[in-house]
């Protein structure tokens, strides 16, 4: 086997796999950006909590959460 044969040979390899690592890790990238944000997000206007829960925060016992975009 010459030195040309056995370079290619290790080499190739670790390309490959290099390649196909960016391109999975593109995929999740763009997987992730189409699930997207939780449709709906609240946030307190005077604690600053946020969840998905709604109107009602947990911190300040109150409804004072309100919708985020
Ligand atoms: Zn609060």
């Amino acid at each position: 086997m010459s030195i040309i044969e056995s370079l290619v040979k290790v080499v190739d390899p670790a390309e490959a796999r290099r390649r196909e690592e960016q391109r999975r890790s593109e995929r999740e990238q763009a997987e992730r950006a189409d699930s997207g944000a939780p449709p709906e997000a609240y946030e307190c206007r005077v604690c600053g909590h946020r969840d998905q829960q709604g109107a009602y925060c947990p911190t300040c016992l109150a409804d004072t959460m309100r919708k985020l975009r």
